[in-house]
């Protein structure tokens, strides 16, 4: 039996095209998503992946969102911790709501996407752990003090829970993408979105495929004793 496959923010942008690599590859595949429908009915009418909605922000939401995966589909061993959230601001003018829902849906997120599963992997002696961290969390960026935050705490969580599930046959890893064309990137205004494309030395930004393509290796059992690693992909912006 094929392996089951959860993407959060699984519906749009990187994470669909996650979804989409692993169902290609042979992985039941499940793909959660926060409030869009339309989005994710379009996405599942294209695709045959099956959506789920709920708040990744939610621990019982969560909870009871990948129990529902688990009763539909069987045990979730692979987790892509995808979903996340902008909310930028110089840091004199954030706000503590901007702060905290960045930290609520971008850090507890993961929390609550991979702590409901995880006794699960630990059982069964395997598990594969993925989140979508950002070169923003390896570098910092302007106005992102919230967002950077987070990004930089993915990589604290895939190194803890490397060592935490190594025995058990587990591996966590963070990707950090650089500049994506999803719509997270083209609602940056133009002018802006000039000035960062001239900032990466590829000259371009980023397809959502090319984040897929990582993800699909890392899950793989070829990358068995790949585990705590971060794999930067980001045109050659920043060495990380
Ligand atoms: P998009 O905005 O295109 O898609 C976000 C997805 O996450 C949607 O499916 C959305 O659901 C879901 N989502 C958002 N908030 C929640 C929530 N609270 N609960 C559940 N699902 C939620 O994002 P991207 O594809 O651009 O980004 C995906 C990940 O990659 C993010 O973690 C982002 O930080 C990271 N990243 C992106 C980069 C980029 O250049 N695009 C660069 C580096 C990292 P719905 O459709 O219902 O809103």
């Amino acid at each position: 039996m094929s392996r089951v496959a959860l993407v959060t923010g699984g519906s749009r942008g990187i994470g669909a095209a996650i979804a989409k690599s692993l169902k290609d590859k042979g992985y039941t595949v499940a793909a959660s998503y926060a409030g869009n429908d339309e989005a994710a009915a379009r996405f599942t009418d294209e695709t045959g992946i099956k959506t789920y909605k709920w708040d990744v922000a939610d621990y019982a939401a969560s909870k009871e969102g990948i129990a529902k995966v688990e009763a539909d589909l069987g045990p979730i061993e692979i987790v892509v911790a995808n979903a996340g959230i902008t909310r930028d601001a110089p840091f004199h003018k954030m706000t503590p709501e901007q702060w905290q829902q960045v930290i609520d849906t971008n850090l507890t997120g993961v929390f609550n996407t991979i702590h409901p599963v995880w006794p699960g992997m630990r059982e069964r002696k395997f598990g594969r752990v993925v989140v979508i961290s950002s070169v923003n969390g390896q570098k910092g960026q302007f106005a992102q003090v919230n967002y950077a935050a987070t990004k930089a705490g993915d990589i604290g969580i895939v190194r803890s829970l490397a060592q935490e599930g190594a025995r058990a046959g587990i591996t966590a890893n963070a990707v950090c993408p650089g500049y994506i064309a999803t719509e997270m990137v083209m609602a940056v205004p133009e002018k802006v979105r000039e000035s960062i494309i001239a900032q990466i030395p590829a000259g371009r930004l980023g397809e959502p495929e090319e984040i897929a393509r990582c993800v699909a290796f890392l899950v793989s059992d070829d990358a068995g004793f790949i585990n705590g690693s971060t794999i930067s992909a980001n045109g050659a912006q920043f060495f990380g």
